[in-house]
C-alpha cells in the first residue's frame, strides 16, 4: 500500500489540524479544525474526500466540519461523545464568531447537516474505507479521543491529541504496533510535573484560599478538566460550584458511561457538584469555597464574573488549571498582571497561579509511546517544536518527516 499523506493544517503548528491521506485509491480526511484565535485561523479548503474520521471534539480538529459537508456528501466517523461534544463546541463558536463579528466560514443550518452525517465507531470497530479499513483505538486525551488506525498490508496510525497517562477521567492510550506513525507533538521538548504532585497542591493551594476567608476561581476547559477537577474535589471538604458549558459536558458524559474511566465516580463528583442555574446562585457561588467556570483562558464566558468579584481581594485567588494560549485573557493576566474586562485592560489584585494539567502527552511519554508502535517511519504533526522530539527519535533509529502545511509526503 502507498499512502500519500497532506496537511491542510496543524502540520508545523499546534491547532486547525486537517490531513488528507490518498491511500489504495481512497481519500481519507483526518480532523478538520480551526484555531479558536482572534481573528480565527482555517486549514487550506479541502479536496472532495470519501470519508472523514474525527479523532475528537477540540475546535481545532472539528471546527471546520459543517465546510466540508456543505460541500460535499460525505460522513463523518466517530464515537458517539465526540458527535454530541462537537456539536456543542460548534453552536458555541458560531455564537462567538458573531458576537466577534469575523467573517463566518459556514452557519448554524450548515453545521445542522454536519452533525446528521455523524457516524458513530466504538473502539475496537473496523471501519471499511474502500480498499482500506480503519479500525478505532482510545487516545486518552479526553473522552471518546480517538486514534485510527488504517490496516492493508501496512499499518499506518494516527493519534489525534495523544494522553498515554492515567487521569481521573480517562485511562491513557496504549501504543499499537504500525509501520507508521502519525503523532501529535504539542509537548516536544517539554514534560509535565507528575499529576499527583499538581493535584497535591491544587489542593494544597485552595485549602490556603478557605482558611484566609478568600474564594478560589478556578477557570477550567469545560470538556474534560472541568470533569477531572470534580472528580478530584469530590472526596474534599469544599463546597464547589459549576457555572458555564462544564455543565451541559457533564449531562452528555453521563450519557456516554462507556467513554469515562469510572461513570459511578464521575455521576458521585456530578452530585456533589453545586451547578449555578440562575443569579442568585451565583451570588451565593461567588462566596463559596471554589468555583469551576468557563472559559478556561478567561476569554469570555461567566468566569469574568467571578473574576471581577474577586480581583480586588487579596484573601481570594485564581487558580489557572490550563495551557494559556498566546493572545489569550489568561496569559495576559499571568505576565502583567492585568486583564480585559469588556475591552478595558485593568489591574488584578488577588493571587494568580497556574497549575500543569495538561491532556497531551508530554516528551519522554510521546517519545516512550512512538518506541512501543515500533514504527519504520514517524511524522511528527501539531506542534511547533517538532525538531526537539524529531532529534531523539532519529538518535534512536527512526526516521522522521517533518512536514509543513501543504507539503506531500510519503508513506
Ligand atoms: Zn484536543
Amino acid at each position: 500500500m502507498k499512502t500519500e499523506g497532506t496537511f491542510l493544517g496543524g502540520g508545523h503548528e499546534v491547532g486547525r489540524l486537517g490531513i488528507l491521506l490518498n491511500s489504495e485509491g481512497s481519500r481519507l480526511l483526518f480532523d478538520y479544525g480551526m484555531t479558536a484565535t482572534d481573528p480565527p485561523l482555517y486549514p487550506s479548503p479541502s479536496p472532495p474526500v470519501d470519508l472523514v474520521f474525527l479523532t475528537h471534539s477540540h475546535l481545532d480538529h472539528c471546527g471546520m466540519l459543517p465546510w466540508l459537508t456543505a460541500r460535499y456528501d460525505i460522513d463523518i466517523i466517530t464515537t458517539g461523545v465526540t458527535s454530541e461534544i462537537a456539536a456543542l463546541l460548534i453552536e458555541d463558536s458560531i455564537k462567538i464568531g458573531k458576537a466577534e463579528g469575523y467573517p463566518q466560514p459556514y452557519d448554524s443550518r450548515d453545521a445542522k447537516i454536519a452533525y446528521r452525517r455523524f457516524d458513530e465507531i466504538m473502539f475496537g470497530d473496523t471501519v471499511n474505507a474502500g480498499r482500506v479499513q480503519v479500525k478505532a483505538h482510545s487516545a486518552g486525551h479526553i473522552p471518546g479521543a480517538t486514534m485510527y488506525e488504517l490496516q492493508d498490508d501496512r499499518t499506518t496510525l494516527i493519534t489525534g491529541d495523544l494522553h498515554t497517562l492515567d487521569s481521573r477521567l480517562v485511562l491513557g492510550a496504549k501504543p499499537v504496533k504500525c509501520d507508521y506513525l502519525i503523532m501529535e507533538s504539542t509537548y516536544s521538548g517539554r514534560n509535565h510535573p507528575p499529576r499527583l504532585k499538581t493535584e497535591y497542591s491544587l489542593l494544597k493551594k485552595i485549602e490556603e484560599v478557605t482558611d484566609r476567608g478568600g474564594t478560589a476561581i478556578i477557570p477550567s476547559f469545560a470538556v474534560g478538566r472541568t470533569q477531572e477537577l470534580i472528580l478530584l474535589l469530590k472526596d474534599s471538604k469544599y463546597e464547589f460550584w459549576l457555572d458555564g458549558m462544564g455543565k451541559s459536558v457533564n449531562r452528555i458524559y453521563l450519557r456516554h458511561p462507556e467513554s469515562v474511566r469510572s461513570i459511578k465516580k464521575l455521576r458521585q463528583a456530578i452530585n456533589k457538584t453545586r451547578e449555578v442555574r440562575n443569579v442568585h446562585a451565583r451570588a451565593r457561588a461567588a462566596k463559596g469555597d471554589v468555583v469551576l467556570t468557563t472559559s478556561g483562558m478567561l476569554d469570555g464566558g461567566p468566569v469574568l464574573n467571578y473574576v471581577n468579584t474577586v480581583r480586588d481581594d487579596p484573601k481570594s485567588a485564581i487558580l489557572l488549571t490550563g495551557y494559556q494560549v498566546e493572545g489569550s485573557n489568561g496569559r495576559k493576566l499571568l505576565e502583567t498582571g492585568m486583564m480585559d474586562f469588556q475591552g478595558v485592560s485593568e489591574k488584578v489584585e488577588c493571587e494568580v497561579l497556574k497549575f500543569d494539567f495538561s491532556a497531551h502527552a508530554g516528551h519522554d511519554e510521546l517519545l516512550a509511546f512512538a518506541k512501543g508502535c515500533e514504527p519504520e517511519k514517524i511524522v511528527l504533526m501539531h506542534g511547533d517544536e517538532r525538531e526537539i522530539l524529531a532529534g531523539d527519535l532519529r538518535s534512536e533509529g527512526y526516521e522522521v518527516l517533518l512536514p509543513r502545511n501543504g507539503e506531500k509526503f510519503s508513506l
